[in-house]
């Protein structure tokens, strides 16, 4: 297996637009936005700002699931993804989103990865968080980048929100979506996943030379 691990950041990331925006926007009753204004000032973390927007939701899991239609996702990506196994490299999907609304999309194109995201516990979308490996982590984001970084892996980070912010500081790469929040940050970036692919592909070649 490879030294390298992908987490992959989903909405906006992997797909093109965002997937819970829309299903707020349609189904949350409430100022659900107010909460990624605190969270942007760091006055609350990711899972409170994800629990209190999604406990607003007013319908149940099968009718946000027929609400979303087709969801395309970002180009390159089903390549890249096929190109990091070759390499023996992992790519995990770490998400502020919803499990079952990854999965559904996921399932969509065909794709089939590991997922840590939230999930929902019952009908008043009550969450569970993926647990936290470090008890002092900020978010499962950045938990998830020092679980694989204790395991001698270098973690590559792949985003584009604020909640990929706290993960990408503590990560060893960091490739952000072009002109994202997180691109202000981290100078690498990309539109189509083959950008990222070559700039690995660039990184690999570069080690194997040395040896
Ligand atoms: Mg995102």
């Amino acid at each position: 297996m490879s030294d390298y691990i992908i987490l992959c950041d989903f909405d906006g990331t992997i797909t093109l637009q965002d997937t819970c925006v829309p299903i707020l926007e349609q189904f949350a009753v409430g100022d659900w936005e107010k909460y990624d204004k605190l969270l942007s000032k760091g006055l609350i973390n990711l899972h409170e700002c994800m629990q209190r927007q999604f406990e607003m939701i007013q319908v149940n899991i099968p009718t946000i699931i027929s609400s979303m239609g087709s969801i395309p996702i970002r180009p390159g990506f089903a390549d890249f993804v096929s190109f990091c196994l070759s390499q023996g490299i992992n790519v995990v999907i770490a998400s502020a989103g919803l499990d079952f609304i990854i999965r559904s999309v996921l399932s969509q194109n065909n794709l089939d990865l590991p997922v840590v995201a939230a999930k929902v516990k019952d009908e008043r979308f009550q969450l569970e968080f993926p647990s936290l490996y470090y008890p002092d982590s900020i978010d499962f984001k950045v938990d998830q980048v020092k679980y694989y970084q204790v395991r001698q892996k270098k973690v590559i980070f792949i985003g584009d929100g604020i909640s990929d912010l706290q993960g990408a500081m503590q990560a060893d790469l960091v490739f952000a979506v072009k002109n994202s929040f997180l691109n202000s940050h981290f100078e690498n970036c990309f539109t189509s996943f083959l950008e990222v692919k070559e700039n690995l592909m660039k990184l690999f070649n570069f080690k194997t030379n040395l040896k």
